[in-house]
C-alpha cells in the first residue's frame, strides 16, 4: 500500500493532535484509513458482513470533528486505478492466505493474528456509501473520488496549496505533488506526524545528522535540489502500487538507490530517470527496460485521474483536454449516489440497506415493538378519547401535554393523525423497562458505592433495561472491579496513577448534541463539578485490557430524597438526591518520548450509565465526572507531571505524599506550580527512596541559616510585639481590634 519504505526516510515532526494544530486552514481528509480503523474496531460483526456497528464507529468519529469544528473535507474511494493491477493481485494474493490462517486458527480455536485480520478487513461500496451518507447527514463537505482516493486529494491540494493539509495514511501523497501531509497514528487521540516539504516549511527544517556525521534524510536534501522527481524514482526502484513487483526494481534496496543519488549529486550532475537507470546494474534489466519501467510509474502517478468541482473528469498533470465530461452519472456518483466502486447503480439489497440507514439513529436500539408501545395507536377519534389516552399518544411522539387541556390535547392529536397519514409516526417507549426513561431508582443517600451498585443490581428495572446495552452485566463488572479492590477512592493516589486526559473528551461525550464549547451540557456539567458538594465521591480503576472505570457519586442541586425527611433536623428539607455515575473509558499506552511519561492516555468513551431519570441518554451527571477525573490531570492537576512520569510504569512510586497540617511556621515549604518546569520530577523521585516520604527542602547550611533569622524564636518575639500593640490598642478603643489593622 503506497510507496515502500518512504516513511522511515523523512524527518517527520509528531504532533499532540492534528485536528488543533493548523488553526485557519483546511483538512482535506482520505477517509479510507478511518474506515479502515472503525471496521478493525468492529472485526467480528464487519467480518461477517455486519457493517453496521462500524459504521455507527464512523458516524460518532465524524461527529467528535464536527463537535470540534475541524475544518474539513472528505474524500471516499471511487473506482479502482486500472494501473494498480499489479497491486490488486498481491492485496488478493495476501487475502487469500489470510483467509487460509483465518480459518486454521479457528480449526484450533484461537484468535486469528491481528494481521491477518487488518489483511480481511476491506472498505466495501456498500460501506463507503454508509460512511458518506453521515457526512451528509451530518452536513461534513465529502466526495467519493473518480479513482482512489489519493489523485483526488492530491488536485484539491494543488488548487490551494496554502489553504490545504492533507490528512491520509497513503504515502503516495509526496510523490502526488502533496507538500504538507498529516499522518494519523491515532484517530481518537490525535496523536499524528506531519512533514512539509514547501519551501517554506524546508527552510525551517535543520538537516539532523546520524552517528556517523552523515545526513540523516539525505532524500529530502536531493528533493530540495531536484524536485518530485527523488519520490518518482524512489516509488519507481522501491516499489509501489503501480510495480509489477512488490519491492520495485529488484536488486536495487534504499541503501543502493541513496548511494546512487549521492554519486549524481557528487559529480555534479542533473538527477534524471536516466542518470539513476545508469547506475542500476541488474542482471535482467537492460538500461532502456529500467528507464522504461521508471517512466511507466510516473506516468501512472501524472496521468492519475480525479473529479474537479464541476464532476469532470481530469489528469493530474493537467496538461490533458478534459478526460472525461462532467454528466449526469459523474455527479451522482461524486455524492455518493452511485456505487462507489463501479460507478454504476447500487445492487439492489445494497440500496435497500443504504435507504434503510438513519445515521442519527446508529447508536441505541430503535426498533421497538411498536405494539408495546404505550399511546401508539388511538382507539377511538381524538373527541371521544378521555385525557389519559390523548396524553399518551402525544408522549409517545415525543410531545408535550403537560399544562394542556382536552381541547388542545385534541387538536394536538388531530394533528398528528394527519401527518401520519403520510408520514410513519417515530415513537418514544416511555415505560420504565424498555423505554428512555428509568423508574425512579432509590437515591440511597449517604450510602457506600459498593452498597448502591449491589441494591441497583437487585432492581427489576434496572435487569429488564437493554437499551442502549443491558445494563446488569454493566453493572456486574463494577462490582466485579470493587470486589477485586481494582478500584481507587484516595485523590492523591488517583492523582499519581490517572491517565493522561485532554478536555477533548468530554467534547466528544456530547458531540452528539451537536455545536462545541458553547454547548449548555459541556459548560454546566463543568460549573457543576466545581461546585462545593457537587461531586462527592469519586473512584478510578485502572484495568489492564485498556479500560478505565469511573465512579462518581453527584448531588442534585434540586431534586430530594424525600426518604430522608425524617434523617433531617424538624423544619429542614431532605437531602438532595445523589446519583453514582458509573463510566468505561478506553485507555492506550503512552511513551516517554512522545507523551513525557508513561501513563497512557484516555482516548474514549465506552459505555456509561446515570441513575438519573435521563440516565440512559447524555445527562450532565456524566459530564460532571469527566470534569472531576480531568482536574486529576489536566492544568489543575497538582503537580505538572505525575511523579511517576520520570519512573516507569504503575507500580513504583505509589506511596502517598504525607501533609500535616500543624507544624512550625519555620517548616512551611512553598511552591510555585510552573507547568514549564520538568524539575518538579525530582520530588517524585525522592519520594520512592527508602528515606520516607518526608524530605528536607534545604541543604544543611541553608537550613541553619534559616533557624538563625527566620527561627522559631524570632517569631516569638514578633508575636509578642503583635500582642503588646493589641494590648495597648485595645486600651485606647474599647471596641477592640478594626479590621484594617
Ligand atoms: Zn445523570
Amino acid at each position: 500500500m503506497g510507496v515502500k519504505e518512504l516513511k522511515g526516510e523523512l524527518p517527520w515532526t509528531h504532533l499532540r493532535d492534528w485536528a488543533v494544530s493548523f488553526p485557519g486552514q483546511v483538512f482535506l481528509i482520505d477517509a479510507a484509513n478511518i474506515l479502515f480503523w472503525c471496521a478493525l474496531a468492529c472485526y467480528p460483526s464487519f467480518s461477517a458482513g455486519d457493517f453496521i456497528p462500524a459504521v455507527a464507529e464512523f458516524h460518532k468519529f465524524a461527529q467528535y470533528l464536527v463537535a470540534r469544528k475541524v475544518a474539513m473535507e472528505m474524500f471516499f474511494d471511487g473506482m479502482p486505478n486500472p494501473d494498480k493491477a499489479h497491486e490488486k493481485r498481491r492485496r488478493d494474493e495476501k487475502r487469500r492466505v489470510a483467509m487460509e490462517n483465518i480459518a486454521s486458527a479457528r480449526d484450533e480455536g484461537v484468535e486469528p493474528a491481528e494481521k491477518d485480520k487488518q489483511a480481511l478487513v476491506t472498505n466495501t461500496s456498500l460501506y463507503i456509501a454508509m460512511c458518506a451518507k453521515c457526512c451528509s447527514v451530518l452536513q461534513i463537505p465529502f466526495s467519493v473520488c473518480y479513482q482512489e482516493a489519493d489523485s483526488g486529494l492530491a488536485a484539491r491540494f494543488l488548487m490551494n496549496a496554502s489553504q490545504y493539509i492533507v490528512v491520509s495514511a497513503d504515502t503516495d501523497m509526496l510523490v502526488n505533488g502533496v507538500s504538507k501531509w498529516v499522518s494519523v497514528k491515532n484517530w481518537w487521540t490525535g496523536e499524528a506526524t506531519f512533514i512539509d516539504v514547501t519551501p517554506k516549511g524546508l527552510e525551517a527544517h535543520v538537516p539532523q545528522l546520524d552517528e556517523n556525521d552523515d545526513d540523516k534524510h539525505p532524500l529530502l536534501t536531493h528533493f530540495q535540489k531536484s524536485g518530485a522527481i527523488v519520490f518518482v524514482i524512489w516509488a519507481a526502484v522501491i516499489g509501489c502500487d503501480f510495480t509489477e513487483e512488490a519491492s520495485g526494481i529488484l536488486g536495487t534496496g534504499p541503501v543502493r538507490l541513496k548511494a546512487i543519488f549521492d554519486d549524481i549529486a557528487a559529480q555534479g550532475l542533473e538527477l534524471t530517470i536516466g542518470a539513476v537507470a545508469s547506475r542500476i546494474h541488474s542482471d535482467t534489466l537492460s538500461c532502456d527496460a529500467i528507464i522504461k519501467k521508471i517512466d511507466d510509474v510516473q506516468s501512472a502517478f501524472t496521468k492519475a485521474k480525479y473529479y474537479n468541482t464541476k464532476g469532470e473528469v481530469w489528469t493530474l498533470d493537467g496538461k490533458e483536454q478534459v478526460f472525461l465530461l462532467a454528466s449526469e452519472s459523474s455527479m451522482a456518483h461524486m455524492r455518493g449516489a452511485l456505487d462507489p466502486k463501479t460507478g454504476g447503480p447500487y445492487e439492489q439489497s445494497d440500496k435497500a440497506q443504504l435507504e434503510k440507514l438513519s445515521p442519527g439513529l446508529l447508536r441505541h436500539n430503535h426498533e421497538i415493538d411498536k405494539s408495546k408501545v404505550r399511546g401508539a395507536v388511538l382507539p377511538r377519534p381524538p373527541e371521544q378519547c378521555d385525557v389519559l389516552t390523548l396524553r399518551d399518544f402525544i408522549t409517545a411522539r415525543s410531545g408535550t401535554s403537560s399544562g394542556l387541556f382536552k381541547r388542545d390535547l385534541v387538536m394536538i392529536a388531530s394533528a398528528y393523525l394527519e401527518v401520519e397519514k403520510e408520514v410513519e409516526p417515530f415513537l418514544v417507549d416511555r415505560t420504565d423497562a424498555s423505554g428512555l426513561m428509568l423508574s425512579k431508582l432509590d437515591s440511597l443517600s449517604g450510602k457506600d458505592a459498593r452498597v448502591i451498585i449491589a441494591a441497583f443490581l437487585e432492581d427489576p428495572g434496572v435487569r429488564a433495561s437493554l437499551d442502549p446495552f443491558p445494563l446488569q452485566p454493566f453493572l456486574m463488572e463494577f462490582k466485579q472491579k470493587y470486589d477485586e479492590k481494582l478500584f481507587s477512592e484516595d485523590a492523591d493516589d488517583i492523582v499519581l496513577h490517572a491517565p493522561e486526559m485532554r478536555a477533548e473528551l468530554v467534547d466528544l461525550l456530547y458531540s452528539h448534541l451537536g455545536g462545541a464549547g458553547e454547548k449548555k451540557c459541556v459548560r454546566e456539567s463543568f460549573e457543576k463539578s466545581c461546585e462545593l458538594d457537587g461531586v462527592i465521591y469519586h473512584a478510578m480503576a485502572i484495568l489492564p485490557d485498556g479500560r478505565v472505570f469511573l465512579v462518581s457519586k453527584q448531588r442534585a442541586s434540586l431534586s430530594k430524597d424525600e426518604k430522608t425527611r425524617n434523617q433531617t433536623d424538624k423544619g429542614e428539607k431532605p437531602l438532595p438526591v445523589e446519583y453514582l455515575v458509573l463510566m468505561e473509558l478506553g485507555w492506550q499506552e503512552t511513551t516517554a518520548e512522545h507523551h513525557g511519561h508513561n501513563l497512557g492516555i484516555l482516548v474514549s468513551i465506552m459505555r456509561s450509565w446515570c441513575p438519573c431519570t435521563a440516565g440512559r441518554g447524555s445527562c450532565v451527571h456524566r459530564g460532571m465526572a469527566l470534569w472531576t477525573q480531568l482536574r486529576h490531570w489536566g492544568p489543575d492537576r497538582p503537580t505538572d507531571k505525575p511523579c511517576t512520569a520520570s519512573l516507569c510504569g504503575w507500580s513504583k512510586g505509589s506511596r502517598k505524599r504525607q501533609f500535616r497540617i500543624t507544624r512550625p511556621v519555620s517548616e512551611c515549604t512553598f511552591e510555585q506550580i510552573d507547568k514549564d518546569k520538568p524539575t518538579k520530577q525530582h520530588r517524585g523521585c525522592r519520594e520512592v527512596e527508602d528515606a520516607g516520604s518526608h524530605y528536607e527542602v534545604m541543604t544543611p547550611s541553608d537550613r541553619a541559616y534559616f533557624e538563625t533569622h527566620v527561627g522559631p524564636q524570632s517569631m516569638a518575639k514578633l508575636c509578642a510585639a503583635i500582642a503588646e500593640h493589641h494590648g495597648a490598642a485595645s486600651e485606647d478603643e474599647d471596641e477592640g481590634y478594626s479590621d484594617d489593622e
